[in-house]
Parts: C-alpha cells; structure tokens; sequence
C-alpha cells in the first residue's frame, strides 16, 4: 500500500451499523456532513439545538455524536455535559468556529473526548471518526 492509498483509505468506509448524531444548526454545515457521511451508510440522526440533541440522545441507540458547540436554546458545551451523564461511553467530536485560546480546554472539561476546528477538512473528519467508530 502506498503512502497515498493509506491516506485515502479513511475517506471508503461502512458504517451502515452505526448511528451518528450530528447535532448543527447552520444549513451549509449540514450539508457538507450529509455529503461527506452519506456514502458511509451510516444512520444519521440530525438535531438544531442542544435540547434536541439531549432528547434524541435519550431515545436513541447512538455511535458517536458530532456536537456543534455554538447553538441556539441550548449550547454544545451544556448539551455535551447532559449526554455524558445519560451515557458517557459515547464519544462526542465537538466542533467549532471558535478558535480562542482556551476553547479546547472548555470542550474537554465539558466532557468531549475530542475536537474539530471549523472549517473541517473531509479527510480530518473522516480520521476522526475513524478513530472512534473502527474499534
Ligand atoms: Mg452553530
């Protein structure tokens, strides 16, 4: 296998057992995850806000969750700490468009097991999960 071929290899994968949570409340957000996670067969669960990502959290069996931390009614950070105390094996990937010193630190003490900067690179989004949903 070339270096090339173990790069791209990350970007082929079947997780048409898997339910991802992609909590985002922007459209354009949503429709580069749509595009990018489609071809994963993956079930994908879509929440706007924080409180609609804890409700479907509840009354879901999720994977993994790709938590928007900027969000109306409810944030990402507020949201996270709730699915961790309903279930805190679930990894939760948050992402944002911040890029302040110090918000990783916020994220990982809300609880997140890890952290995507905005914009995200497919290739670095796929890694990522990879990481959490190949075990
Ligand atoms: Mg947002």
């Amino acid at each position: 296998m070339s270096v090339s071929d173990s790069i791209n290899s990350s970007l082929i994968q079947n997780w048409g057992d898997k339910v991802i949570l992609v909590v985002e409340d922007v459209d354009t957000n949503k429709i580069f995850f749509d595009a990018a996670l489609r071809k994963t067969k993956a079930t994908i669960l879509w929440a706007k806000d924080g409180k609609e990502a804890i409700d479907l959290f509840r009354d879901n069996v999720v994977d993994l969750v790709l938590m928007d931390l900027q969000l109306p009614i409810m944030d990402g950070y507020t949201a996270t700490r709730e699915i961790k105390v309903i279930n805190a094996d679930i990894p939760v990937i948050a992402q944002t468009a911040h890029v302040m010193s110090g918000e990783r630190e916020k994220c990982m003490e809300a609880g997140c097991d890890d952290y995507l900067a905005k914009p995200i690179r497919l290739q670095i989004l796929m890694d990522t999960l990879s990481k959490y949903l190949n075990k």
